[in-house]
């Protein structure tokens, strides 16, 4: 099938652009590489680089008339939405209207991107779970959540297909290429440059941490499986950034330079997201457990130094 993914030279774009060409689809990658990285598109894949918020858009989609979009160009950090809360509701709304109305002209079967468990704030029941009613706490949050409303507005005037995904704490290859990254790829970097970390806060905080290839196994269960609508991805397990750190000894087989410094503005001390709905759905379930996923996550980084 000839299959768009925006943000294909990015990290999570990347790697599902990487299951597409490999299971026998026509790939085109849309990507301005504000944050993204042609080393890592697919040489298989077709590239483009282009701004989602390009007036042209439209006419280069369709003109490659695919049946299915992952949106997957994003502004994805809440650091940055809060300094520039303008750009990211530029990139992150202006940009996928663009998008929406390119996969409306094109006709496509579904559009298929993420949103984020940035949209739930501080909620403290857990595990979070879909019904939950979101009160974000950050710019980003808010721009993810609106995501999730103009899709759903244009399913129901449009007749546009969806899937949103809710992530958890997605880690993995590649990830931090051109900002912050999250804490797993960070201080997988540092350690396999023999570089100190920093915990922010007592360490006992804990993240639904989920491996980059299981969120590439939810977007095709998503796309093979005749379902609309909004879907928590995760591993539903609390692990603390203590315990990722003790991980990484073993993996390292290395002593790490650890400092305890202040708990960052803004962040929660816990989250957790249910998964249920996209197990009775679409059967999703994680296959990697953290320790294989932090030896990945740290090979690579040793890998690219
Ligand atoms: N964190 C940390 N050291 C770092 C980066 C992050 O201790 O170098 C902490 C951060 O303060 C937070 C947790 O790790 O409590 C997860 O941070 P991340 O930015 O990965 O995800 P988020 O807070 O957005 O869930």
């Amino acid at each position: 099938m000839n299959i768009c993914v925006t943000g294909g030279a990015g990290f999570i774009g990347s790697h599902l652009v990487d299951r597409l060409i490999h299971d026998g689809h026509t790939v085109l990658v849309i990507d301005n590489l504000s944050s993204g990285n042609k080393e890592f598109v697919n040489p298989k894949a077709q590239f483009i680089e282009m701004d989602i918020r390009d007036s042209n858009l439209s006419s280069i989609i369709c003109e490659f008339k695919p049946e299915y979009i992952f949106h997957e160009a994003a502004q994805t950090e809440v650091s940055v939405s809060m300094n520039n809360p303008k750009l990211d509701c530029d990139v992150n709304l202006m940009g996928l209207i663009n998008v929406l109305n390119a996969a409306v002209t094109c006709g496509v079967k579904k559009l298929l991107m993420p949103s984020s468990a940035a949209i739930y704030g501080d909620l403290d029941t857990l595990p979070l779970d879909e019904s939950m009613v979101g009160i974000p706490t950050s710019c980003y949050g808010l721009t993810k959540l609106t995501t999730e409303h103009y899709l759903r507005i244009y399913h129901e005037a449009f007749g546009l297909n969806y899937i949103c995904y809710r992530y958890s704490n997605v880690y993995g290859p590649r990830q931090g290429n051109g900002g912050e990254g999250g804490v797993i790829s960070t201080f997988a970097k540092a350690i396999a440059n023999g570089l100190p970390i920093t915990v922010y806060g007592d360490g006992d905080q804990t993240r639904d941490f989920i491996y980059v290839d299981d969120v590439v196994e939810a977007n095709i269960l998503g796309l093979e499986n005749n379902v609309t609508g909004i879907y928590n991805i995760s591993t539903n397990i609390a692990s603390s950034i203590n315990s990722i750190i003790n991980e990484f000894k073993c993996i390292s087989n290395s002593k790490i330079d650890v400092s305890y410094a202040c708990e960052r503005i803004g962040d929660i001390r816990h989250s957790r997201l249910d998964n249920k709905k996209a197990q009775q759905d679409f059967s999703f379930k994680t296959t990697f457990n953290l320790r294989d996923g932090l030896y990945k996550t740290y090979e690579y980084f040793k890998a690219n130094k």
